[in-house]
């Protein structure tokens, strides 16, 4: 391929981001500008499979290996938001997938623990942000629902897949004031969108809407074949 047409692919990658941070400033009323920022700099068509680079700026969920999805921009940016991160941050991330929502927290905070469960997607998503420079992520394969108690308390912690309740360990690894964000709901298939803020005198829960994201398996979380 010529130089010229690497270049023009590019181009239309970048076109193609700024018209979906348009959409989530507009449409979906995302304010937060360091967020705006983090997702018009990630190249979100690099955290897909090949064949549906094409699609990466949609708004919507897209399929990766494993049959789990990348989350849909705007719940990403939604999600990000309601951490209330400033930059000086240590997070946990579960559910880490393709890496695409650690990159923006990465961007956006001191330092990322993230973990994912399946083997493969995690070993992937852990070359693709060395790849791109990322060098403020440990990633490591497993069980998220119990935390990384190694490096708690965090200042937030953001649950990528969908739990039948809020796992007790995530909520000691809040820092007092920390914001944990997590898709709730009885059925393994739709949501509620949850933050629970850690205070002195217990814990804030607040809804912020229906969401669908894939289940969130393990201790604290879904049987693994249900
Ligand atoms: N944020 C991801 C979304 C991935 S979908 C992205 O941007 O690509 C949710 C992910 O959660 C899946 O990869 C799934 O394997 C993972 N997951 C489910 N239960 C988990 C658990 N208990 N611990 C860690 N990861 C889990």
């Amino acid at each position: 391929m010529s130089g010229t047409a690497i270049m023009g692919i590019t181009d239309e990658m970048s076109m193609q981001r700024l018209r979906m941070i348009e959409q989530l400033r507009g449409t979906h009323r995302i304010v937060d500008e360091r967020v705006l920022e983090a997702m018009s700099a990630v190249p979100r068509h690099l955290f897909v499979p090949e064949a549906i680079k094409s699609q990466a700026y949609k708004d919507n969920a897209l399929p990766i290996s494993s049959g789990q999805t990348i989350s849909q921009p705007f719940i990403v940016a939604r999600m990000t938001e309601l951490l209330e991160l400033k930059g000086q941050e240590k997070v946990l991330e579960i559910g880490a997938g393709s890496g695409y929502q650690t990159a923006i927290l990465a961007s956006l905070a001191r330092k990322v623990f993230a973990i994912e469960r399946l083997d493969t997607l995690a070993h992937e998503a852990e070359r693709r942000l060395a790849s791109l420079g990322f060098r403020n992520v440990d990633l490591k394969a497993g069980d998220g629902t119990n935390g990384w108690d190694a490096y708690m308390p965090y200042d937030a912690i953001l649950v990528a897949a969908g739990g039948p309740e809020i796992p007790a360990p995530l909520v000691k690894q809040l820092k007092i004031g920390g914001r944990l964000v997590i898709p709730v709901g009885d059925d393994r298939k739709s949501q509620m969108l949850t933050r629970v803020t850690r205070t002195e005198s217990g814990n804030k829960v607040k809804n912020f809407g229906p969401c669908a994201f894939v289940p969130l398996i393990g201790e604290h979380g879904w049987e693994a074949n249900g």
